[in-house]
């Protein structure tokens, strides 16, 4: 009865370690086939490096006046033969020439702004969705490339970190849907925009995952797909903890906030759409389909662990500031802020007391001027080479975790240097010497996470 307006619809996303080349695309496509039946809307991203070295042709056009494009060139044609999709390089070889082009007047004039960056980096995608499409048609599927803007995709004009306008909420369904139900499969660029003036833009890096959330929350999708080179989100880099594991579900809170404490598995900004519709994401690993991947979800599942990953961000200056005023001078805090605010420089944990101000930056911005700018009222010691080590978790447990994470510092001899609970809910996060930090993410792995691995009912035992 009701059924009939019913659609079933999955949004896929690949990333570019997923699409490097002819062997991925073909084991994409065959990730594709044995879903097909769902009726399904793909986002890609550039192929491989392809967004790095687009700008790095832009720099050497830039600054050399010299025009490099042939590994580009050569990568997108050679994968297309591989395929053996040569008949389909109609598609490819006037952007190619629309990029040389470009390329040839980024060195003639010598203008690189960030809107011609943008126009630049969106031949990445333009590229792999049409070898994407010719793939899948070439197997029987009834697929086609589309970009962005074509299926509603407008953005604000912030060149190289553009938002998604409200309009697209309802324009993007009014375009994808009509395709998916005549039976098209549609591969979208991932990445990329224009703004209202119809000029190109990009999402930030990383942005596909973003393109491809706001597809599925717009459309009502049942669930999207992030398909990356690792089985899911994990309990922690594996680069430092070597028997991090996948995590099975986090909330749409605990994976934005380990977007953003640089475990490199999402774009921060990308759950934001889901969050608003609820819609289930499924992150799994195109090189190892098999793997169950990770589930991020509204709520916490009953019964999990109290902690979801940990993460660690090196190279962090730590910033004391003393009011030299009278105790309980009101406005100071906002004077230091604002102080900050004036320069951009972006602060991320702090902690206050009425007569000082404890906070956290990344070492690469110079405090000169704002030094100079606050001794009016205030007295700032810099101290730099912390890390900012961060539990991501149930903070309602914040007791259990926080006792926990201190005992292991102890044991190890560090000194927490400072604490901040996020008012995201999900992150405790403290500071502690860089040189420290590794060290102490494998301790607290082992103690969230490893010991939970003894057999509990046999008591250890087991001597497989
Ligand atoms: N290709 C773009 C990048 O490398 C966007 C993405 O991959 O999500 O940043
Ligand atoms: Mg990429």
């Amino acid at each position: 009865m009701f059924l009939i307006n019913f659609r079933f619809m999955v949004v896929m996303k690949f990333g570019g370690t997923s699409v490097a080349d002819a062997v991925c695309i073909r084991r994409v496509a065959d990730i594709v086939k044995a879903q097909v039946e769902r009726r399904l809307v793909l986002v890609l991203s550039a192929m491989g490096d392809t967004t790095d070295h687009l700008l790095e042709a832009g720099a050497l056009a830039y600054h050399e006046g010299r025009v490099s494009m042939g590994a580009i060139e050569r990568a997108h044609l050679e994968t297309m033969r591989a395929l053996g999709l040569g008949a389909a390089e109609g598609e490819i070889v006037p952007l190619l020439e629309e990029l040389r082009g470009l390329l040839s007047g980024i060195s003639r004039i010598r203008e690189l702004s960030r809107r011609t960056k943008d126009y630049l980096l969106s031949f990445g995608e333009r590229l792999s969705v049409r070898i994407m499409a010719a793939c899948l048609v070439s197997l029987g599927m009834r697929a086609r490339a589309f970009d962005a803007w074509d299926l509603g995709f407008v953005s604000d004009s912030n060149y190289t970190s553009a938002e998604i306008m409200g309009e697209s909420w309802r324009l993007i369904p009014e375009r994808v849907l009509p395709l998916v139900e005549e039976g098209t499969l549609p591969v979208l660029t991932g990445f990329i925009a224009k703004d209202a003036g119809g000029v190109i833009t990009t999402l930030g890096r990383g942005g596909s995952d973003l393109s491809a959330t706001m597809a599925a929350a717009a459309c009502g999708a049942e669930e999207i797909q992030i398909w990356k080179d690792v089985d899911g989100i994990l309990t922690a880099d594996p680069r430092i903890v070597k028997n991090a594991k996948p995590v099975e579900t986090v909330t749409y809170e605990e994976a934005a906030e380990l977007a953003y404490f640089g475990a490199q598995v999402l774009h921060p900004r990308a759950m934001q759409p889901c969050m608003k519709t609820g819609t289930p994401v499924l992150v799994k690993n195109s090189y190892n389909p098999a793997a169950p991947g990770t589930r991020i979800v509204p709520s916490p599942e009953k019964g999990a662990l109290p902690v979801r990953a940990i993460t660690s961000r090196k190279n962090i200056s730590l910033v004391d500031i003393v009011s030299t005023r009278m105790l309980g001078q009101y406005g100071f805090l906002a004077e230091v802020f604002s102080s900050f605010a004036r320069h951009r420089i972006s602060v991320d944990m702090v902690a206050t007391s009425e007569v000082s101000v404890s906070l956290t930056l990344d070492t690469v911005n110079d405090l000169s001027v704002l030094k100079e700018e606050l001794s009016r009222i205030a007295s700032v010691e810099l101290r730099k080479g912390k890390a900012i080590v961060t539990i991501v978790g149930n903070v309602k447990r914040s007791s259990e975790i926080l006792a926990r994470a201190f005992r292991t510092c102890e044991f190890l001899g560090v000194r927490v240097q400072m604490v901040s609970q996020g008012a995201s809910k999900v992150n405790i996060s403290f500071i502690v010497e860089d040189t420290e930090a590794e060290e102490v993410v494998r301790a607290l792995h082992i103690d969230f996470f490893d010991r939970l691995e003894l057999p509990e009912s046999e008591g250890g035992g087991g001597t497989e």
